[in-house]
């Protein structure tokens, strides 16, 4: 079965529906992208309906279960999966929610934070390079190697911290780590990994509605930071860098997904179908015995039955 039938069974809908609702989404060429023309309240022209969305959540729950745990016993493939997105768009109710069936064994959520000492003495993908799941398993990038092209972008006062030397700073320098960050991703690729890229896209006006959510709520107090209303203040200059980094980096063994993020229960449909459809296509099989292994297993049945 091929990996859109797959999705179309598991979530209830016919391939061409699948096909349609993940090509939407999906950014494999940068030639021409426009953050402009995706809206964050797309829900794929009420296709789907929330309470649909929530019985078929669950069934690509339990797929995705399924297929991480073939991709251990497999043991060839690993999968990253990168998560970026402006504050209160959702990355982590998403992670948690998709990846709410899987053995936690077999994934590796990494939260990439303001940079410490022993990361800003390195090169910027040094930290990325660490945390890269080892085959047979699932990492998750919560924010990622991209922060380098986007908050640094849109603060180059961070950049200091970086302690580069000053004549390799230029006017090409983010050119440069975005041609960089699509070089290590193409290499991934080619020694099996698996390269998904999530950008939670949401609305100037829904995020607001959730910093107030958050402000009104004494239990999602902890969530709010002072520090990401600052960032709202440069809204603007986060989309163009989101843009320029999508632009650059979209490649068809890298993909990009651009997912709506207004409403949660479709970013969360989409983020689903989107690793499903992937690993799907990797056509994962529990690796067979060879006849040695076998007499292995027969003589140790043997051993056990013999007991008294
Ligand atoms: P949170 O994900 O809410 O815990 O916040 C993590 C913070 O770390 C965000 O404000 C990011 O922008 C910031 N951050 C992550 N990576 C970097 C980086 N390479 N340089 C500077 N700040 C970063
Ligand atoms: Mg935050």
């Amino acid at each position: 079965m091929d990996a859109v039938q797959d999705v179309a069974r598991t979530l209830d809908l016919s391939p061409k529906q699948v096909r349609k609702l993940l090509d939407r989404f999906r950014v494999t060429r940068g030639k021409g992208f426009r953050l402009k023309d995706h809206d964050p309240a797309d829900t794929a022209g009420h296709l789907i309906t929330p309470q649909q969305a929530h019985h078929m959540l669950g069934a690509g729950v339990e797929r995705l279960a399924e297929l991480q745990e073939k991709l251990y016993a497999q043991d060839r493939w690993s999968v990253l999966c990168v998560f970026q997105a402006i504050d209160a768009a959702g990355k982590d109710g998403t992670i948690k929610h998709v990846m709410s069936g899987v053995n936690p064994a077999g994934v590796q959520v990494t939260s990439f934070k303001v940079p410490g000492p022993e990361e800003l003495a390195h090169d910027f993908l040094w930290r990325s390079v660490r945390a890269l799941p080892p085959r047979g398993r699932i990492g998750i990038f919560n924010r990622s190697h991209y922060e380098d092209v986007l908050v640094v972008r849109v603060h180059p006062e961070i950049l200091e911290r970086q302690r580069l030397p000053r004549e390799l700073i230029g006017r090409k320098l983010w050119d440069q780590r975005l041609r960089a960050i699509a070089g290590f991703e193409r290499y991934l690729a080619r020694q099996g990994t698996v390269v998904l890229k999530f950008f939670l896209h949401l609305s100037k006006e829904e995020q607001k509605r959730r910093f107030l959510a958050r402000l009104d709520e004494p239990d999602k107090h902890w969530k709010f930071s002072t520090a990401d209303l600052a960032e709202r203040d440069h809204w603007d200059a986060y989309q163009a860098a989101y843009q320029a980094a999508i632009a650059a980096t979209a490649a068809p063994d890298a993909p990009w997904f651009v997912v709506p993020a207004d409403n949660k229960w479709f970013t969360r449909l989409i983020v689903g179908a989107a690793l499903i459809e992937a690993l799907d296509k990797l056509d994962l099989r529990i690796p067979p015995l060879d006849a040695v292994a076998e007499a292995r297993l027969a003589a140790a049945r043997a051993r056990l039955e013999a007991e008294r």
